[in-house]
């Protein structure tokens, strides 16, 4: 079997050391690895698959040595600088930053979604935004089967998703909570304390007084269902979580639905498990969904309000199946592809 070279650009940051444990858990046909960093975390030592392995600074001649992969989740100023250098030499990046999440040149892949536009990378796959993979995940087989008209999102973000600094203040404000004595730590994300609040604010505000984790969400899910012009509003908040975001999703569809066969056709879509039992008090959880890669789905019911609707709360861990395991799962299938 051919085996492959792979980095990991930002190796010692949330997604990177979770992609490490992906990776060592999935045992793909890799026999060389590379965990890259900024200065700041060169020379650190990461024990990965039995072997330690010395953290390296990227710089602008690390692609020189021939990988065929790698996975960057270092934020996007360093992804526009170094994907580029890394695609001119040869190797296929997929991207967990934003920078080329929209480029129409750009492949913007969730492999139980759209799979087949993967082969159309010219060096750069982008890996969508984590409330938009846990999202499509659900609503692809359903815009298969009725047609999607409208999508209403509002969402409930883990701490998680703002990287190392969002965990941090969430467990600032619980120190300074039980411990009323304790100086209270400063924040190092968040405008506010993120410890009994919830944040209606997650990115920076643009013009049209959204923030850019809604523009995100409803121009990457225009983007990979393939429907330029759907109808898409969301709310993104921020709440005390550590780990897995959870998502209100009510859809409108085109054409009339059966409640118990949109209950099947999810029960059978990739990548999905439905929780959703209310007599016995079972719905998704956070907690629940946090160190798995499927898309937890629950309350499913019809929209009363309008002809063809449905209300679903959708669950996923933001950094596995929202990060580090759907950039893995585009190199599974790159691979597979190539053997
Ligand atoms: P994080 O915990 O802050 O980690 C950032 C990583 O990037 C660290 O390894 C850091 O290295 C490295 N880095 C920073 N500047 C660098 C540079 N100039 N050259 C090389 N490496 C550099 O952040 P995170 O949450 O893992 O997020 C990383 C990326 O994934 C971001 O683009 C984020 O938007 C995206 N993402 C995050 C999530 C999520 O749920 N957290 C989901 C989807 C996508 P040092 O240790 O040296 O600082």
């Amino acid at each position: 079997m051919k085996k492959y070279k792979l980095a990991v650009v930002g190796a010692t940051g949330v997604v990177g050391q979770t992609a490490l444990k992906v990776l060592e858990e999935k045992n793909l046909p890799i026999s060389e690895y590379a965990f890259f960093s900024s200065k700041r975390s060169a020379g650190k030592t990461i024990h990965f698959l039995g072997k330690d392995y010395t953290v390296r600074e990227l710089t602008d001649s690390s692609f020189d040595e021939g990988f065929d992969y790698a996975i960057f989740s270092a934020g996007g100023t360093t992804s526009k600088h170094f994907s580029p250098i890394a695609a001119s030499k040869g190797c296929i990046v997929v991207d967990n930053s934003s920078a080329f999440r929209m480029d129409p040149e750009v492949p913007l892949v969730v492999p139980e979604v759209n799979p087949e536009e993967i082969p159309n990378n010219k060096g750069i796959i982008a890996n969508p935004n984590c409330s938009t993979i846990q999202a499509v995940v659900a609503l692809k087989p359903l815009d298969d089967k009725y047609k999607i008209k409208r999508i209403v999102y509002s969402t409930y973000q883990a701490v998680s998703g703002a990287g190392h600094n969002g965990i941090v203040d969430l467990e600032t404000g619980i120190q300074n909570y039980i411990d009323p004595e304790h100086t209270p730590n400063d924040l190092v994300k968040f405008p506010y304390p993120i410890f009994n609040n919830c944040l209606p604010h997650i990115d920076v505000f643009l013009e049209n007084k959204y923030t850019k984790e809604e523009e995100k969400m409803i121009n990457e899910t225009r983007k990979i269902l393939k429907r330029p012009d759907m109808r898409i509003t969301a709310t993104t908040v921020r709440v005390p979580v550590f780990n897995s975001h959870s998502e209100s999703i009510n859809v409108e569809f085109e054409k009339d639905f059966d409640l118990d066969e949109l209950i099947q056709i999810l029960r059978n879509a990739p990548g999905v498990i439905v929780v959703d039992d209310e007599k016995h008090t079972q719905y998704p959880l956070a907690t629940q969904a946090s160190g798995h890669d499927e898309v937890y789905v629950g309350r499913i019911r019809r929209d009363e309000s309008v002809d063809s609707g449905v209300n679903l709360w959708v669950v996923a861990d933001n950094i596995r199946k929202g990060a580090a395991s759907n950039a893995i799962q585009i190199v599974e299938k790159m691979i597979e592809q190539d053997q």
